[in-house]
Parts: C-alpha cells; sequence; structure tokens
C-alpha cells in the first residue's frame, strides 16, 4: 500500500520547528517514505489532494484509562479521593470483558475522530483493550493498573502480578511494535514497597517501560512523606521504579527536589491539566519542571475525571494555565505544547513517531484550515493551540492505514459500539 499527499502544507515537527507550505509526503506500508517539495517518483494506489489542509503528525495520549468512558460524567462534583472510593471502585467492580469491549471501542472512536494515533493506557483486562487497539489500527502501550493494599505478597499468586506477566509475554511487541506492554503500578498510595521491588525488577529482566500516578494530590504528597519520610518520586526511586523508561502521571505536588530525581532518571512527567482541574487537584507546574529539565507529555487521564478524550482542549489548557499561573504569557510556548503532545509524547512512549520525516511510523493526521473558527491563521503553531479542536480532524491515519476519513471510520463501526454500550454496558454497570 503506497499513499500519497499532495499540496498539503505540512508541520514537521523537527527541532526547527519547520513548516512545508505546498509539499508532498509519500507513505509505504507502515513507514513515511518522503517528505519534500516536489512529486516523488512512482506509482502510488492512493492519491490524497490536502489542499487547504494541515498535515502534521497524529497526537500522542499519554495518559488514559479507555474503558473509564463508560463513565462519562458519572461522579461529578468530587475531589479525587470520594470519585474513587464513592463512585469509581464500585462501579468498576462489576465490569466484565464485554463491558470493557464496548468501553474500549467508544473511546477509541472519540480518539481516532480527534486526531489521537497513539495512546498509553493503564487499567484492567488488558487482552481485550490489546485486541480492540489492533482492531481499530492505532497504536498502543498498555499497563495493567496494579496495587496491594497489604503487605501479603506473592507474585505466583497476585492477580494483577499474573495479568501483567502473561500480557507482556502474548502482547509486547505484537505487530511491529504496534502493541507495547509497559509495567506498572497504580500510584505509591495504593501499593506497598513489596510490590514496588517486584515490579521494577520485572520490567529491568523484560525491558518494559513503567507508567504509575504519580503526586496527584497534596494529601497523596503528605501522607506518604508521612509513612516514609520521603516523597513518592523519591520513595519509588529508592526502589527502582524509575530505572527503565517511565511515565509519571500528573506530578501536580512534586517539588524542585522531584524534579532533579525524574531529570536525572529520564522520566517523563504527563501532564492531564483537565482531569487535575475538574478534581482540584491543583496545577502541575510545568513551565518550572520543564525549566529544571524534566520531559514532560500530555494525557486526557480517563474521560470519567475529563470528560473528554479530545487531546486539543488540553493543548490550549497547558497553555493558558502556565501563561496564567506565572503572569508570562512565554512560559510555555505553542511550539513547546505542541512538542508535547507529538514528538515527546512518542519519545516518552518508546516509540519512533510524532514527526512528519523520512523513516518514521506514519501517524498522520490532516486538519482542515478552511474552518471559520481557524481563519485567518497569521500563525501556525498559535492557531492549532488556541484555535483548533478535535473535530477539525478530517482524515486519520495510522500507521500507514486511513482509519478514518471525512467523519467515517473505516475499522470501527460505531453505531454497533453505541447500541452495545447502550444495551449492555451501562445496564450492567448503571442497573
Ligand atoms: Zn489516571
Amino acid at each position: 500500500m503506497k499513499t500519497l499527499f499532495e499540496h498539503a502544507k505540512v508541520l514537521l515537527m523537527d527541532e526547527a520547528g519547520s513548516v512545508l507550505d505546498d509539499a508532498f509526503v509519500a507513505v509505504e506500508g507502515t513507514t513515511i517514505s518522503y517528505v519534500g517539495p516536489l512529486p516523488p517518483e512512482g506509482d502510488y494506489s492512493e492519491c490524497i489532494d490536502a489542499t487547504g489542509k494541515l498535515l502534521m503528525p497524529g497526537l500522542v495520549n499519554a495518559h488514559t484509562h479507555v474503558p473509564m468512558t463508560l463513565l462519562r460524567s458519572y461522579g461529578g462534583g468530587c475531589d479525587l479521593d470520594t470519585w474513587l472510593h464513592q463512585y469509581i471502585f464500585p462501579v468498576e467492580e462489576k465490569l466484565d470483558q464485554r463491558a470493557v469491549r464496548a468501553g474500549t471501542q467508544l473511546a477509541l472512536a472519540e480518539l481516532i475522530a480527534s486526531g489521537v494515533t497513539c495512546i498509553a493506557d493503564m487499567y484492567m483486562f488488558c487482552d481485550v483493550i490489546a485486541e480492540e487497539v489492533v482492531a481499530a489500527g492505532l497504536s498502543a502501550n498498555l499497563a495493567r493498573g496494579l496495587t496491594l493494599f497489604s503487605e501479603d505478597f506473592d507474585p505466583e499468586r497476585h492477580q494483577g502480578f499474573c495479568d501483567m506477566r502473561e500480557l507482556a509475554e502474548h502482547w509486547h511487541g505484537r505487530n511491529e511494535g504496534q502493541i507495547l506492554v509497559d509495567a506498572c503500578i497504580h500510584g505509591e498510595y495504593t501499593s506497598h514497597p513489596k510490590l514496588w521491588s517486584a515490579v521494577s525488577a520485572f520490567a529491568k529482566e523484560h525491558a518494559l517501560g513503567m507508567h504509575v500516578h504519580l503526586s496527584e494530590t497534596r494529601a497523596e504528597q503528605e501522607a506518604c512523606l508521612a509513612r516514609y519520610g520521603k516523597t513518592p518520586t523519591q520513595v519509588l526511586d529508592d526502589y527502582g521504579i524509575w530505572g527503565t523508561r517511565a511515565i509519571a502521571a500528573h506530578g501536580v505536588w512534586t517539588t524542585p527536589e522531584d524534579w532533579e530525581v525524574l531529570a536525572s532518571r529520564g522520566v517523563t512527567v504527563v501532564h492531564n491539566p483537565v482531569s487535575n482541574l475538574k478534581l482540584g487537584s491543583g496545577m502541575a507546574p510545568i513551565a518550572a519542571m520543564k525549566q529544571a529539565g524534566v520531559r514532560i507529555a500530555l494525557g486526557t487521564d480517563g474521560v470519567a475525571s475529563n470528560n473528554s478524550h479530545d487531546l486539543f482542549e488540553e493543548i490550549k489548557l497547558a497553555a493558558l494555565l502556565q501563561s496564567g499561573v506565572t503572569g508570562d504569557p512565554t512560559a510555555l510556548s505553542a511550539t513547546e505544547v505542541l512538542r508535547m503532545a507529538t514528538v515527546e509524547g512518542a519519545e516518552a512512549l518508546g516509540r519512533n513517531t510524532g514527526r512528519v520525516a523520512q523513516g518514521y511510523v506514519a501517524d498522520l493526521i490532516l486538519v482542515d484550515m478552511k474552518r471559520p473558527h481557524l481563519t485567518p491563521c497569521h500563525n501556525l503553531e498559535d492557531t492549532l493551540v488556541f484555535a483548533a479542536r478535535g473535530s477539525d480532524v478530517v482524515l486519520n491515519m495510522a500507521r500507514g492505514q486511513i482509519i478514518y476519513r471525512d467523519g467515517v471510520y473505516k475499522t470501527l463501526n460505531f453505531e454497533q459500539t453505541r447500541r452495545e454500550v447502550e444495551r449492555y454496558a451501562l445496564p450492567l454497570l448503571f442497573g
């Protein structure tokens, strides 16, 4: 399969921030084979006229919990602790594979239509999620969220640990890396050091990444200090949790001392501004963390605390928050935020994507720049960050395959999914 995009404006997401005005981008198989101002040689099975459209890398949503889309707008108006224990955990206990499948399909439909080509997910029933991701066509780093609420830990009997081991055996690297499996602890506050030792050893042994919730709330930070005399970042470091490629969601209450640890270990903090604000958790000092050398990516978190999977909302809010909090409109530039949502998110997940360049995975989206709210466009990156919406995406190509075009899903049957959600999943969870 060879596809050629013709006459596109192209945002390369290279170091120089280059934009090509009337360019050609060729895709062969799953890879970008050519980017340039002149048509490349050769025959193409499909040529796409991209006049008036922007071709850019697909977005990377580096922290979500896709099946939680079934809980959209459930438990609103609560802090994290109340929301989790009184609303989320009791409903999650009723989940089964079929409901998770429906919730995953629903989430993927929303993600694909708003320009996401790659996700990092933490949840349960990860086999089902992996199957649906492969069928939908995008890429995912999947992590089985592990908890341990007592000292009693046997890796041969702990359900989550066994699930993680099987997930890694069956799925890690599947389809030339379409699925990667990350090791995981749900968070410091939901687990015990015995689990941390075992999980970090497992990640090192199998060369897996790591996915953790970190310092989301003030209460989490303070309880950890009281328990161990150290912050979550520091105590998890003692147990080697940051010993492989790692993503840490939130980091809202991390300290400058924590940033030194995170920077030195190469940990990427995933910023989820909408979820953090909605739950009243706070605002992560992203500009200061970047200054301190911490890598940053962007995520939506689960839709139950967002209530949307539109990463363009996070992009806009991330930029606005840092300007507002610091009083400096240059604190986090439009370019920096777009990098967080593309190339830096991709690096955080250990993936060769997030840029429009020869040899990179062909994760590409087209944005319709003729929309009223995108006209005129004096500055492309400023327009994308502050004016664009997920619904401006008119084409999603993941791993070289067009999976969404002009409102039509090519790999999903959304009507079937909607019926399954309404007739099976919602009655199961909410009666
Ligand atoms: Zn989360």
